[in-house]
C-alpha cells in the first residue's frame, strides 16, 4: 500500500491544499500484481478508458480497466511494469491531469455578476426606469431598468451587455 498528496495550485491568495490521492500496489496469490489508482478530481475523471485483457495463458495474463473513477490493472509477476506503462501513457495524453481549477474570488465574483445579470432579463414593464434621467424601461418585478436595478442591488456598475 502506498500513497502521495499532492497540492493544489495557489489561488486567490489561499494556503495550498492536498487532497490524498491513492495509489495502491499490492500482491495477488494467483501469483501476480494488483495497482489501483483513484481518479476522483482529476481531469482524468471522466476519461474513457479502453478496457484491455490479455489472456495468454493462465501464467500470462494482464487485465486493465476504468470503473467509479479508479483505474484498476491486474497482472502476472512479470507484469507490474507493463500495467503502469499502459496507466502513464492513457495519462500522458492529459499533460496536466493533476491539475485541478481553482476558481478565484474575482473570477467567482465575475461569474456571480453574470449570473445575476442573465437571470433579471429583459426590459418588458411599459413604465419607465426610475433612476432620475434614466429613459430605459423597467425589467420585470422592479421599479428599475436592468442596469440600474444591477447597480442598486450589487452596488457596482452593471456588466457591458453581450
Ligand atoms: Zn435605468
Amino acid at each position: 500500500m502506498a500513497s502521495f498528496s499532492r497540492s493544489s495550485q495557489l489561488s486567490g491568495g489561499q494556503p495550498p491544499s492536498s487532497i490524498l490521492f491513492g495509489v495502491d500496489i499490492d500482491t495477488l496469490d494467483n501469483p501476480g500484481w494488483s495497482v489501483k489508482i483513484d481518479l476522483e478530481d482529476t481531469l482524468l475523471e471522466n476519461k474513457s478508458f479502453t478496457q484491455i485483457e490479455k489472456d495468454e495463458t493462465d501464467q500470462s495474463w494482464l487485465r486493465c480497466r476504468v470503473e467509479d473513477k479508479k483505474f484498476f490493472g491486474c497482472g502476472d509477476p512479470d507484469r507490474l511494469g507493463e500495467i503502469l506503462s499502459i496507466f502513464l501513457s492513457w495519462v500522458k495524453t492529459e499533460s496536466d491531469w493533476l491539475t485541478v481549477h481553482h476558481e478565484s474570488s474575482v473570477e467567482a465574483e465575475l461569474r456571480h455578476d453574470r449570473e445575476f445579470w442573465s437571470a433579471l432579463g429583459d426590459e418588458v414593464e411599459l413604465a419607465q426606469c426610475s433612476y432620475p434621467g434614466c429613459d430605459r424601461r423597467r425589467i420585470q418585478h422592479s421599479v428599475f431598468c436592468r442596469s440600474h436595478h444591477f447597480e442598486m442591488m450589487r452596488s457596482k456598475p452593471a456588466p457591458a451587455d453581450d
